[in-house]
């Protein structure tokens, strides 16, 4: 019987698994899917968990295929409204790394337990001293597991695991986005936000001189690939990226929920990342805040299964920490949210003023903390 099995092997997961591994602690991963990788969701990395993951080797193996985006534009047609600079803060690592979320997962895992694939589970119960878990294996099998200690990490898709699903209900935004990843013609390390009338459009540097490009959709009910690609491709005209409007092979929808679990804990079944909080992806925190919550509890689980009792002041401490984080996280992703919505002109010119004064110093340096996950309890 393992001692810990962690449920789903996302970034968050993968992490878990790693930093219990290096602990000491027979953890086993559980995953659904058959193979890794897939899309790209998360690109960015920031400050606190860099400096987390640093004593693990994981922030070296991040930075050695990153970009470093050390300053932030935010522009309305030609005008600049203002610069965020990530190298003024006084941290560690002063950017945020950029690289697609298959190599940050690859880094997360070199050091962990190979996840057993095609194992989704399909409910976990306290079974006296212990957890006991219903996998069903691809293929059709089913088996009963056991552990002392179970943590959930299965995204939002599965959080029925650990919540009832009364409670587990997400608010939806009216909001969708359009999102991709291209090649572009020149390397340029600045994240630049475009605020015009019609939305928002995010532009981040990747490595391979590409970028990850997400506008405010106007028209989400056409989903076709060729809808989609021609629609992202007219928002990048209209803002000037040409050489980026010619190149994009395709365009993906998205939409976006909020959801902040009050509890993670209940007895020895815990709930990490996206299973437990999703933030709105527009400021681009969701991933942070679980890898956070992961390297925060590993040494507890530790801990608890070195002496044979939860060591539960501390996992009380940890609990409030991490709900109050992404209580910060969700308020300022729902605020971004609002800020890229389109508007009228004159609305439009009240959200530029309100720009250029939040980005004059020295209210900027603040922003650049709260972009930078400096208000995370963890940080
Ligand atoms: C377009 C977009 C862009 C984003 N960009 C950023 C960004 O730049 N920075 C950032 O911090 N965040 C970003 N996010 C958010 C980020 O993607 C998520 O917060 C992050 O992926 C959550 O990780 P997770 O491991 O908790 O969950 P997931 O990534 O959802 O992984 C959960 C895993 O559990 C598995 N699973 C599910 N159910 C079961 C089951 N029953 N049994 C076994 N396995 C199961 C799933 O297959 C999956 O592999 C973005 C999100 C989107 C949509």
């Amino acid at each position: 019987m393992p001692e810990v099995v962690v449920v789903g092997a996302g970034p968050v997961g993968l992490l878990l698994g790693a930093e219990l591994h290096r602990r000491g602690v027979d953890a086993q991963l559980l995953e659904r899917r058959e193979a890794a990788g897939g899309g790209s969701r998360a690109i960015g990395v920031h400050a606190p968990v860099l400096a987390a993951l640093e004593p693990s080797g994981v922030t070296e193996r991040l930075l050695s295929g990153a970009v470093r985006v050390t300053r932030g534009e935010a522009r309305s047609g030609p005008a600049l409204l203002g610069t965020v600079r990530f190298d003024r803060l006084r941290v560690r690592f002063p950017f945020v790394a950029t690289l697609p979320q298959s190599a940050t997962e690859s880094a997360l895992s070199v050091d962990g337990p190979a996840a057993r694939r095609g194992a989704t589970v399909l409910s976990v119960r306290p079974d006296g001293a212990r957890m006991r878990l219903a996998v069903r294996h691809a293929g059709g099998a089913e088996e009963e597991l056991h552990a002392r200690v179970v943590v959930v990490a299965s995204g939002a898709g599965a959080r029925g695991l650990a919540y009832r699903t009364d409670a587990a209900r997400a608010r939806a935004y009216p909001d969708r986005y359009l999102m991709t990843d291209t090649a572009v013609a020149a390397d340029d390390p600045t994240a630049v936000v475009r605020l015009d009338r019609g939305g928002v459009l995010e532009s981040f540097p990747l490595p391979g001189a590409r970028r990850r490009f997400v506008a405010w959709d106007a028209d989400p009910d056409d989903a076709h690939p060729t809808a989609q690609r021609a629609r992202m491709r007219a928002v990048l005209a209209a803002a000037g990226e040409h050489d980026a409007a010619e190149r994009i092979a395709s365009a993906s929808g998205f939409r976006v929920r909020r959801f902040v679990a009050p509890r993670l804990r209940r007895g020895a079944l815990l709930v990490v990342g996206d299973a437990a909080h999703e933030v709105s992806p527009i400021g681009g925190q969701g991933m942070n805040l679980g890898l956070l919550d992961a390297a925060t509890l590993a040494p507890l689980l530790a801990e608890w299964v070195r002496s044979g009792s939860a060591p539960d002041a501390a996992l009380a401490r940890w609990e409030r920490r991490r709900v109050a984080s992404a209580r910060t996280a969700a308020a300022i992703a729902s605020l971004n949210t609002s800020l890229g919505r389109p508007l009228g002109a004159r609305a439009d010119a009240a959200r530029r003023l309100g720009l250029r004064v939040a980005l004059s110093p020295p209210a900027r340096m603040l922003l650049a903390r709260a972009y930078a996950m400096g208000l995370d309890r963890d940080a």
